[in-house]
């Protein structure tokens, strides 16, 4: 396994740490059904990209369905 030469300091040890923070993702609103979708990608609660229909998505069970 490697072995560092020498140690680093400690704001580059904490600069280093910042990163691994869960940093926040920049989503936007879907235009047909007003969810949160991430820019260049199918919305993944309808299926929609650009205004087409890129994907079938399988109709949502009822919640009376689902409990039962
Ligand atoms: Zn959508």
């Amino acid at each position: 396994m490697a072995l560092p030469k020498q140690r680093h300091t400690r704001h580059r040890r904490d600069r280093a740490r910042k990163q691994y923070d869960v940093q926040l993702v920049n989503t936007q609103e879907c235009p047909k059904c007003k969810g949160r979708v991430l820019s260049h990608r199918v919305c993944p609660t309808c299926g929609f990209y650009k205004g087409k229909e890129m994907v079938k998505m399988a109709p949502k069970l009822e919640a009376s369905k689902k409990s039962a």
